[in-house]
C-alpha cells in the first residue's frame, strides 16, 4: 500500500499554513487547498487519502485560540477526503501525538484518551476506512490510541516517530512495535523524523521482529548515521536546518523511488512519505513499484528535450544551433 502524507509542509509551502504551531486552520479557511492537494497525491498514485485532521487535537488548537473550532476542522477534513477519495482509494482518519501524555500520570493518561476519543469518534462518523496514529513517541500513548481505536471497531495503523534510539518511555523501538502489535495493532511501524537512509534499517529489523504488516514512512530528506534524525540537520551555515532550512538536504524523485521498491523488497507492507513530499515524489514511488497513476500521462519523455532529445526533429534543431553557434 502507497500512502501520500506530508500535507503539513506542503500547505505549509504553499502558503496556507503556518509553520511554527503548524496547525491546519486551512481546512476551514481554504478548503479548496486541501481538495487540491489531496487531489494531486490521488493523481500521483496514493491508495490512501490522509484526512487533514495532524494536530486538529484540543492541546493545538488551543495554542492558537480555536479549540472552539476542533468538531468543525475534524469533520470538514474527514469530508475533503472522502470527496477526494473517488479512485477506490481508502480513506484513512488520522491522529498523533497529543502533548498531553506523560508515563505513569493517569490524570494525563485520562486526558490522551478523551482527546482520541473525540477525534477517533468523528472520524468513525464520517466513515473512515482505517485510523492512521502517528508521529507518537510513547508506547503508552500509542497503547491509548490503539484501545480508543478498537472501542470504535476500526483497523489502526499505528506509526512511531523514532527521533531518538528509544521512545521516551524507555523502550527499544522493535520491542515497542511488538508489544503493539501483540496488544492488537493491526500494521506497526515508524513514520516521520527519519530520512530513507536511516529509517530502512530499522524496518528490516522490524521486519524480523513482528509477523504482521509493517509501516515505513520516512521525511524525505538525507539523513545520516552521524544525524539519524532531520530535527538535528544543519544548514550549511551551520544553524539548524530545521524546518524552514530543510531544502538543501532534500531528496529527490529517483531517491524516493529507490526507497519505495528497497522498502518492498524488505517485506514493507505500507509504504509512504511524510513531512516534505511532493506529489513528484508519490508518482515516482508509484511507478516503481509497478503502477500507471493518471499523472504518469506526464512522466518525463526525454526524447523530446530540447537538448538531451534524440527525436529527430528536436536533433535537427538542435544541429543548427551548433552549426551557427559553436
Ligand atoms: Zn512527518
Amino acid at each position: 500500500m502507497l500512502c501520500a502524507e506530508g500535507y503539513v509542509f506542503e500547505l505549509e509551502r504553499r502558503g496556507y499554513i503556518q509553520a511554527g504551531s503548524y496547525v491546519p486552520e486551512v481546512v476551514l479557511e481554504r478548503p479548496e487547498a486541501v481538495s487540491q492537494l489531496h487531489d494531486e497525491f490521488v493523481r500521483a498514485g496514493t491508495d490512501v487519502v490522509v484526512a487533514l485532521t495532524y494536530y486538529a487535537h484540543r492541546e493545538k488548537l488551543k495554542v492558537i485560540g480555536r479549540e472552539n473550532d476542533l468538531e468543525a476542522i475534524n469533520r470538514k477534513a474527514l469530508q475533503l477526503a472522502r470527496a477526494a477519495a473517488q479512485g477506490g482509494q481508502l480513506v484513512a482518519g488520522n491522529i498523533c501525538n497529543t502533548w498531553a501524555y506523560q508515563p505513569n500520570d493517569d490524570k494525563a493518561a485520562a486526558e490522551v484518551r478523551r482527546q482520541y476519543t473525540e477525534q477517533v469518534g468523528w472520524a468513525a462518523s464520517e466513515g473512515v476506512d482505517f485510523i492512521l496514529a502517528e508521529t507518537i513517541e510513547y508506547l503508552g500513548e500509542a497503547l491509548i490510541a490503539l484501545e480508543v481505536i478498537k472501542s470504535f471497531g476500526l483497523p489502526a495503523v499505528i506509526n512511531f516517530s523514532p527521533i531518538y534510539n528509544k521512545s521516551k518511555d524507555g523502550h527499544n523501538w522493535t520491542e515497542a512495535c511488538r508489544i503493539l502489535s501483540q496488544a492488537g495493532a493491526d500494521v506497526v511501524g515508524y513514520n516521520c523524523a527519519r530520512g530513507p537512509d536511516t529509517l530502512l534499517p530499522l524496518g528490516r529489523k522490524l521486519r524480523e521482529a513482528v509477523a504482521g504488516p509493517i509501516a515505513l514512512v520516512p521525511v524525505p530528506y538525507h539523513t545520516t548515521a552521524a544525524v539519524p534524525s532531520f530535527q538535528f540537520l544543519k544548514r550549511h551555515d551551520g544553524q539548524s536546518a530545521y524546518t524552514l532550512g530543510l531544502d538543501e538536504h532534500y531528496i529527490d524523485r529517483q531517491s524516493a523511488a529507490e526507497f519505495a521498491t528497497a522498502a518492498r523488497d524488505s517485506g514493507v507492507n505500507f509504504i509512504g512519505l511524510c513531512c516534505g513530499a511532493g506529489p513528484h515524489h508519490i508518482r515516482s514511488m508509484a511507478e516503481a513499484l509497478g503502477r500507471t497513476p493518471p499523472a504518469s500521462k506526464y512522466s518525463a519523455d526525454f526524447s523530446q528535450h530540447g537538448l538531451l532529445g534524440t527525436d529527430a526533429v528536436v536533433k535537427d534543431h538542435e544541429k543548427q544551433f551548433l552549426e551557427q553557434w559553436c
